[in-house]
């Protein structure tokens, strides 16, 4: 017995690595048993969330999505299965959050460009405001099609497409025998497993101190996100301009400054992240607290912290 597990226990190891891809980072990070089949699995991972970019990236003139935004005011337009779904599933997040998660916020977010530091005029603003309305986004099951039912409608998945990379990869891991593992892209990870024995130690930023951890979290088996207004932002006169917009108004959501969910799942996790963060603190965590599997911690833009009900305070866990 002994001599047959010694060679796998020499071998096994942690792998992983970390690439720019979809404007941000995504790392995958993975305990194997044989390193090869370890390494060919991470490649694996980061094939799929280079193909799904290539369905829902806005950036490029022929993904999927594009073509839906050029054409879905004129007709309906078909979608892959993959992109229907997500449409569909971000069009559910829209209900159950009143329309702060609204994928049609592109009719603005498109007139933005944080790296040359442009906004919308005022006059841009309120025109595209009118595009707003994630109801203008009609469905088809049958033909799976997507129409939009108003000229000028964009849609963007960038608060969920991400959440759907890591699910996706972390399937995969699972496939392929992965029994332990951490796959993130951006703000969003989802974890396998526990990290051998201990849990994942998942730290929340502090969003304003760069490098600074502001609370780790132990999880395993588990999907967290966090949206912040420090990820792709710039000041100008006083006013922090950042990709996360209020689709009430149409300008960046203000009042919060980081919002973390966590639950089983991660395009859930990830689109209840940038809705927390829309909604502010009394709605956010009123709308998780009607959700048994999901937990949120909001920073606010006084720097305080607020726990969802089903979470117990650090205090309280110390005081047992
Ligand atoms: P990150 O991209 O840093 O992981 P989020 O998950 O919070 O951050 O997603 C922010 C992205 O969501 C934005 O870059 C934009 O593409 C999209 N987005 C912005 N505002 C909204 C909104 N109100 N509803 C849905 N998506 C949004
Ligand atoms: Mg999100």
């Amino acid at each position: 017995m002994v001599l047959l597990l010694l060679p796998f226990a020499v071998n096994a190891e942690w792998l992983g690595d970390a690439r720019p891809m979809m404007g941000t980072e995504v790392s995958v990070y993975l305990w194997s048993d044989d390193p090869e089949a370890g390494l060919a699995a991470v490649e694996a991972v980061f094939r799929e969330a280079d193909r799904i970019d290539h369905l829902m990236s806005t950036y490029k003139e022929d993904s999927e999505i594009s073509k839906i935004n050029r054409e879905a005011a004129d007709g309906p337009v078909r979608a892959g299965e993959e992109l229907y779904q997500l449409i569909e599933r971000s069009l559910e997040i829209s209900v159950l959050t009143q329309g702060a998660f609204d994928i049609t916020y592109e009719s603005v977010g498109q007139h933005f460009d944080f790296r040359a530091r442009r906004h919308p005029d005022e006059a841009t603003v309120k025109s595209e405001l009118e595009n707003i309305n994630f109801r203008y986004v009609q469905l088809d099951a049958a033909s799976r099609t997507v129409t939009f039912q108003k000229q000028g409608v964009r849609i963007n998945l960038g608060g969920i497409a991400k959440g759907y990379v890591v699910e996706r990869g972390i399937d995969i891991l699972r496939t392929k025998g992965i029994r332990n593992a951490m796959v993130t892209a951006g703000g969003d990870t989802r974890l396998l497993g526990d990290r051998r024995g201990r849990p994942w130690m998942v730290g929340i930023r502090d969003p304003r101190r760069e490098g600074k951890v502001a609370m780790t979290l132990p999880l395993q088996n588990e999907a967290v996100s966090t949206s912040g207004d420090y990820e792709r932002y710039f000041d100008e006169d006083g006013v922090r301009y950042h990709h996360i917009i209020q689709p009430s108004t149409g300008l960046s959501a203000s009042g919060v400054h980081s919002a973390t969910v966590f639950g089983p799942d991660a395009v859930t996790t990830d689109a209840l992240s940038t809705s927390v963060f829309v909604m502010g603190v009394d709605h956010g965590l009123r709308m998780i607290a009607a959700l048994p599997d999901y937990e949120s911690i909001v920073i606010d833009a006084e720097g305080r912290v607020f726990y969802s009900d089903g979470l117990e305070q650090p205090e309280d866990r110390e005081a047992k």
